[in-house]
């Protein structure tokens, strides 16, 4: 039995339900387990604590599987785990055809994001699942994941991503392609979804992460929900989610902004999808930090600004470089918004919480010489559950504000 024994004291943090197991809380591993197997984790006084993945080359030596005793790994496990992740979605999950059906550690399998795209009713039926295996574990245990994927939410068609740079730090190679039933459309020939009564192309291939973000999802509503009659400028727009929520919501004008060529030409295909009018919407292949000086150069105000940057920093060492980032594009952000106006902004920087970021925006009003106010604390949606014993689940976090 391949048995990993913590060094004394450290069965605290899962004792309290931490999923994670350092590689500096280890002190013996008995076995030969290979990189994905499941080991029992005992305490240094030999009692049981978890059953759990071992990841042999990771610093997050082992993700826990389960703290039951009686609960096996085995293939009815990733069924049972599958099919819970799909009764809470059904419960809770509505007015979208884009939905991450599985969000790691949130629902009991660390590792595995599995997004669903359906199509819009009406629309060329879609039904496509696109995971990312980001550790050694959910990896071992792919063809088994795959089974209950497709068994329990009867979709036959899984394209995998995972093609993340975590995946290394894991020691395992970058993968895509098809894991069972039919190749998503190549390029330009994208799937479609829906989400709050729009439809979005998505490039499940060669898209950003699984081609689309749905974790913006209650953030673009309330976008569409507020634009009416607005000038809007969506910084970092990829293929234009809020842009689409802000043109139809009625936005006067959206001036859309990403560095990403592609990401742009979809974004400007999904108004036409809509049949929103084009002549209202501008999109502009630029860097987001200068762009932001050139508007304030030509005097542009707007009526509503969105900045969802990328993750600014990748990990606790980049904190201070990031702050100033953050800092940078918000104090430009409030300089160009007209009074009464609204800024919805974003970090999903998880060595960032939402205090710090909170400490960042109030930094970046008083330096921009503006007054704001917090409207609303911004999150996930509810397909991104967060477990309490579990903080670095909790990565995305926005702030709806008011200039005064
Ligand atoms: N808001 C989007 C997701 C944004 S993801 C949505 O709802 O779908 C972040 C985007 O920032 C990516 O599309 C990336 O291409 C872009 N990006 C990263 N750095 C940038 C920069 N310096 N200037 C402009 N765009 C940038």
């Amino acid at each position: 039995m391949n048995t990993l024994t913590l060094k004394p004291g450290k069965e605290k943090s899962l004792l309290r339900r931490h999923p994670w197991i350092y590689a500096t809380a280890v002190a013996r591993v008995d076995g030969k387990p290979a990189s994905g197997a499941t080991v029992v984790v005992r305490a240094a006084d030999g009692r049981f604590l978890a059953r759990a993945a071992f990841s042999p080359v990771s610093a997050i030596r082992a993700r826990v599987w389960t703290f039951d005793e009686n609960e096996p790994v085995d293939h009815a496990f990733f069924k049972r785990r599958v099919s819970a992740a799909l009764a809470y979605r059904e419960q809770m999950v509505h007015g979208t055809g884009a939905t991450r059906l599985i969000f790691g550690e949130a629902d009991g399998l660390p590792g595995l994001i599995v997004d669903r795209y359906q199509s819009a009713p009406g629309a060329p039926v879609t039904d496509q699942l696109v995971c990312q295996f980001m550790a050694a574990g959910v990896e071992a245990w792919k063809d088994a994941i795959v089974k209950a994927l497709t068994g329990v939410t009867g979709c036959p068609n899984v394209y995998e991503r995972s093609d993340a740079a975590v995946r290394e730090r894991e020691g395992l190679p970058s993968i895509t392609g098809v894991l069972a039933g039919a190749e998503p459309p190549e390029a330009p020939e994208f799937l479609t979804t829906y989400e709050c009564g729009v439809k979005y192309y998505v490039d499940v291939r060669k898209g950003h992460k699984t081609g689309f973000y749905v974790d913006q999802r209650d953030n673009r509503l309330l976008v569409q929900q507020q634009a009416k009659g607005s000038d809007v400028l969506n910084c970092f727009c990829y293929t234009g989610g809020f842009s689409l929520a802000a043109l139809a919501g009625g936005a006067q004008s959206v001036l859309s902004i990403d560095s990403s060529g592609e990401a742009l030409a979809i974004g400007a295909r999904n108004v036409e999808l809509n049949g929103f009018d084009a002549s209202r919407a501008e999109w502009r292949d630029a860097d987001v930090f200068k762009t932001l000086r050139a508007l304030r150069e030509e005097g542009r105000t707007f009526d509503m600004i969105v900045l969802d940057p990328p993750k600014f920093a990748p990990s606790a060492h980049h904190v201070d470089r990031a702050a100033r980032a953050y800092k940078d594009i918000n104090m430009a952000g409030f300089k160009l918004l007209r009074p009464g106006g609204q800024l919805l902004t974003y970090s999903c920087s998880g060595a960032i919480d939402a205090d710090l970021f909170q400490k960042i925006v109030a930094g970046a009003a008083v330096d921009a010489g503006v007054d704001a106010r917090i409207l609303r604390r911004l999150s996930a949606g509810m397909d991104h559950p967060m477990l309490t014993q579990f903080p670095e689940g909790e990565y995305l976090k926005g702030l709806w504000l008011q200039r005064m």
